[in-house]
């Protein structure tokens, strides 16, 4: 199935909203193994709507339409598609009576405008609003399957999971099993893991390979269809171990992993404790760990010693490194690691100090970070970082790279 998505409304082409149902929508196709060709954006007029329509009857053979069911007289989707198709308008009983009942919940008095929103392709199969008025619904016709969906997402995402999901799944060839992974990576940048798996790209088909990038990390989400869900898995295993022999040493997680949620694992898988001290990140790191719920057995704490006055008088560091290589040195991170270790009682201690910028410290540019990392019986390690990016973006990099650093140790 090869789907186009129309947004209705002029609302979205004066730049006053912006299309997440496209997003959304998107999304969930990718999920279902239904490719996604077109976005398009229309306003609120027949005739352009009409323009739209008939282009995309000659491209797709699924196209999904969001806005424009409601009751005022720019609503006017259904009665496009309605002639377009040459169907009737008929009322749905049951949508007529749940709106029939909302009225009389609120003990407002229902216009007879409200009633047009009962109107449904006639032969549809109606998909229900449990958040709003309007019912969906879907028909095909002529080869061409037309799904009118409400705008506002609050009512389109429920529906869309509820009752479109399913009918979509029906449709699709039955017994089709679709199963997706998604591949999490780190420390590699989106354009240089492409080019290591650029033959693999061009050649995709089943499984399907989508990059992503985002903060620092990227993913590949595999899509396979097979009329067995467990060979369906098979082809995606070995994708991955196509993947996995290039670009292994940066893979991290699968799905719904995090670094964070990698690293709390494999601390309570061990039985070890981490403790932390933060320049830089201000106590983000410990944050970002303790907001996991078995943080409590892996966590031993953390000092946020943000000043060099802390870190003398806190975590021992001596005024003559901090007056000869500065707080942001690799002496400086190395000590920080080592004495939050110690002073914690933790089994792994981290420290992480650098320049946040925008401006420059102690004639160092921003985006220098020192990460160390200290265990117990071996040496301690330092990263020397330049990382690029806006504060935020430093503070956000530098932390994931020290959860990733000790996670490759
Ligand atoms: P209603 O019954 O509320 O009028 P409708 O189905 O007629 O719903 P529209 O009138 O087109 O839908 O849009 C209603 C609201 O839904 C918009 O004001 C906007 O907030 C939201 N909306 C519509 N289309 C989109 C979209 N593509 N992406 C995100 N939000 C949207
Ligand atoms: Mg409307």
């Amino acid at each position: 199935m090869n789907a186009e998505l129309i947004a209705v409304g002029s609302e979205l082409l004066l730049g006053q909203i912006a299309n997440t149902n496209a997003q959304f929508l998107s999304q969930q196709l990718a999920e279902l193994g239904i490719n996604v060709y077109f976005h398009t954006v229309v306003g609120d007029n027949v005739h352009r709507l009409e323009q739209a329509v008939n282009i995309a009857q000659t491209r797709a053979n699924l196209i999904i339409f969001t806005g424009g069911l409601g009751p005022t007289k720019d609503d006017l989707t259904k009665e496009t598609i309605a002639r377009i198709v040459k169907r009737e308008l008929v009322i749905d009983e049951e949508a007529l009576r749940s709106i029939e009942a909302y009225y009389a919940r609120t003990k407002r008095t229902m216009t007879e405008n409200n009633k047009k929103q009962a109107l449904v392709l006639s032969g549809s199969v109606v998909l229900k609003n449990d958040y709003g008025m309007a019912p969906g619904m879907a028909l095909t016709v002529d080869g061409i399957t037309y799904m009118l969906l409400p705008g506002p997402p609050k009512e389109m995402n429920p529906m869309f999971i509820r009752y479109a999901r399913p009918f979509l799944l029906g449709k699709l060839k039955q017994h089709e099993r679709i199963e997706s992974r998604v591949l999490r990576f780190f420390g590699i940048g989106e354009s240089q893991l492409e080019t290591e798996i650029e033959d693999l790209l061009e050649r995709q088909s089943n499984p399907t390979i989508a990059p992503l990038a985002g903060d620092g990390e990227v993913t590949l989400r595999l899509t396979a269809k097979h009329s067995s869900a467990i060979e369906a898995q098979k082809l995606l295993d070995e994708t991955e171990q196509a993947i996995v022999k290039r670009v292994g040493q940066y893979l991290y997680g699968y799905n719904e992993d995090t670094l964070f949620t990698k690293l709390m694992e494999r601390l309570n898988a061990h039985g070890k404790t981490i403790a932390a001290a933060e320049s830089l990140t201000g106590g983000r790191f410990t944050a970002e760990l303790t907001v996991i719920p078995s943080a409590s057995k892996a966590v031993k704490g953390g000092i946020v010693c943000y000043t060099n006055e802390v870190k003398e008088r806190v975590l021992f560091i001596p005024s003559e490194i901090l007056e000869t290589a500065g707080a942001v040195s690799e002496q400086c991170a190395k000590l920080l690691a080592e004495h939050v270790r110690n002073v914690c009682q933790a089994d792994i201690g981290i420290s992480f100090t650098g320049v946040a910028g925008p401006d420059p410290l102690e004639g160092k540019q921003a985006g220098t970070v020192y990460i160390g990392i200290a265990t117990a019986g071996q040496e301690t390690e330092v990263h020397a970082l330049m990382l690029a990016g806006d504060r935020e973006t430093i503070r956000t990099r530098a932390i994931k790279y020290g959860c990733f650093a000790v996670l490759k140790r």
